[in-house]
């Protein structure tokens, strides 16, 4: 019915991103409550990737917007057919993804990072051809919220944009740790 059909509407608008069409920022901190839940309950890892296009801006000042919309659609199903249906795949901000990862060590987190980063660093996109990523990793740290599990994922990220773009940072625990 039209009312069904609406209210379906209204679901899909709270949790998917509709450019990109995976979980939206709103979704993954729902999801991610979850898996921090089950983390704490079951003593089991849990490991969270935060990627962020290189030079983005740049894209879009070159090809245009439109262009750089199809980078971001391209890299999401470059990234959703890279990793598992299990993972959480979302879009964090403009040209920022995360990807939450259950029953994962950091050590596992950082090889799939790795890989996801040849992946698209090989790919031939339309017009743009050639976009890199940048990448942060970590995993959860028993007690923590989620703001400071992110918060040091993004803290890997900013060291691997620091360290030259195009590649993998990974952070054990406390942010004063150096990184692995
Ligand atoms: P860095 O390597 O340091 O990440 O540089 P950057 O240029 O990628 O980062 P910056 O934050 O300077 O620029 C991000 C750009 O992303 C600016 C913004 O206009 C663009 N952007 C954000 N959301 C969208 C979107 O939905 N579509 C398009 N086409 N561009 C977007
Ligand atoms: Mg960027
Ligand atoms: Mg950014």
């Amino acid at each position: 019915t039209a009312l069904e059909e609406r209210s379906k509407e209204f679901e899909n608008r709270a949790n998917y991103d509709p450019l990109t069409r995976i979980y939206n920022r709103r979704r993954f901190l729902e999801i991610l409550d979850r898996g921090i839940n089950n983390a704490r309950r079951l003593n089991q890892n849990l490991s969270i990737i935060f990627f962020d296009i290189d030079h983005f801006k740049k894209i879009n000042d070159t090809y245009g917007h439109n262009a750089g919309d199809e980078v971001l659609k391209t890299l999401a199903l470059l990234t959703s057919s890279t990793i598992r249906s299990s993972d959480v795949f979302a879009r964090w901000g403009g040209e920022e993804f995360l990807i939450l990862l259950e029953s994962t060590t950091i050590e596992n987190a950082l090889h799939l990072a790795e890989k996801l980063r040849k992946v698209i660093m090989e790919y031939s996109f339309p017009d743009v051809k050639k976009v890199t990523c940048s990448f942060g990793v970590t995993a959860y740290h028993h007690d923590e919220t989620g703001e400071v599990f992110i918060s040091r994922a993004d803290s890997a990220l900013y060291h691997a944009k620091e360290g030259g773009r195009n590649r993998v940072v990974g952070k054990k625990k406390r942010l004063a740790e150096t990184p692995v």
